[in-house]
């Protein structure tokens, strides 16, 4: 295919993308509807479609709390992000969300997938006020993050930091330390910091979830998707903003701009089953 190894933006990375393979970076980039998969992610996303119809209004619920919790940070006064598990850059990147309210936002990008790599330009397009940058690595190696010359470069350590963990840690199993990665994390920002997190339930249709977890699993990528005490288990030490943990259309439904297209009132808990939450660090 022509288009191995280079993104939207032309940028060859020399990567090998496995467009053989389904990847839940381009499956998710399904479910919102971008263009950016290919066959392999298109079959396996559409199994989970058919096994679960609330996918693709789960997708966009979680993008709207991205965007409600980004600006609720904005607004308490937060100026920098580390977003780990970025995804295939979706208009409006997290970035360009902050930067409507803080126009000198500060925002690093992680991901460790290739074609998220390759289309790495559109999160870079920063306010002349603010920056960008981004950091391939994986979260299951929070030292090779937190050495990253990307992040110092960026991002003032000293200050408050949002950490921004959306539709990611599901993809960490009991395994490999989840709560383990995310206290490493947490424990090199200062008080005053946050952490924004979205998480996929089983909580409201364990049945389907089942089947969604099979999906993955079957096409190489292990999930875990985790109960509501599990999610709050995230959250230890914190000071959950109110209302806590809570199904992502229901949190702060009203500072929604993008309410327009995901109509809070319509949706149901299964469709969405999504726990989200913001805590801050004390
Ligand atoms: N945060 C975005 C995208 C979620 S899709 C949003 O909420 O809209 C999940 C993303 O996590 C994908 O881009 C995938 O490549 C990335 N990801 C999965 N496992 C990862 C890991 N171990 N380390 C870093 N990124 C990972």
């Amino acid at each position: 295919n022509q288009d191995s190894g280079s993104g939207a933006a032309g940028v060859w990375t020399g990567r090998d993308l496995r467009q053989d393979k389904p990847h839940s970076a381009r499956m998710y980039d399904f479910y919102l509807g971008g263009k950016d998969n290919y066959p392999a992610d298109r079959e396996a996303a559409a199994k989970v479609v058919v096994a679960y119809p609330g996918i693709m209004v789960c997708a966009r619920a979680n993008r709207a709390f991205m965007h409600r919790a980004t600006r609720h940070l904005a607004k308490r006064g937060i100026r920098q992000w580390l977003d780990i598990g970025t995804g295939i850059p979706t208009s409006p990147n997290l970035h360009e969300v902050a930067q409507t309210v803080a126009p000198d936002a500060r925002v690093v990008y992680v991901d460790k997938d290739p074609v998220v790599l390759a289309h790495a330009q559109a999160l870079l397009n920063s306010s002349d006020q603010g920056a960008t940058a981004y950091i391939e690595a994986d979260v299951l190696d929070p030292e090779a993050i937190l050495a990253a010359p990307q992040l110092s470069a960026t991002l003032d350590l000293s200050q408050p930091v949002a950490l921004s963990l959306n539709a990611l840690m599901h993809f960490v199993t009991d395994q490999q330390d989840p709560y383990g990665i995310v206290r490493r994390l947490l424990a090199e920002l200062p008080s005053g910091s946050a952490l924004a997190l979205s998480h996929c339930t089983p909580d409201f249709d364990p049945a389907t979830w089942q089947k969604v977890t099979d999906i993955y699993t079957g096409g190489g990528t292990p999930v875990r998707f985790r109960t509501k005490a599990e999610v709050e288990a995230f959250f230890e030490d914190l000071d959950l903003v109110e209302p806590g943990v809570e199904v992502a259309h229901r949190w702060h439904p009203d500072e929604d701009g993008a309410r327009s297209h995901v109509t809070t009132g319509e949706l149901t808990d299964a469709e969405v089953s999504l726990w989200v939450g913001v805590g801050l660090k004390p």
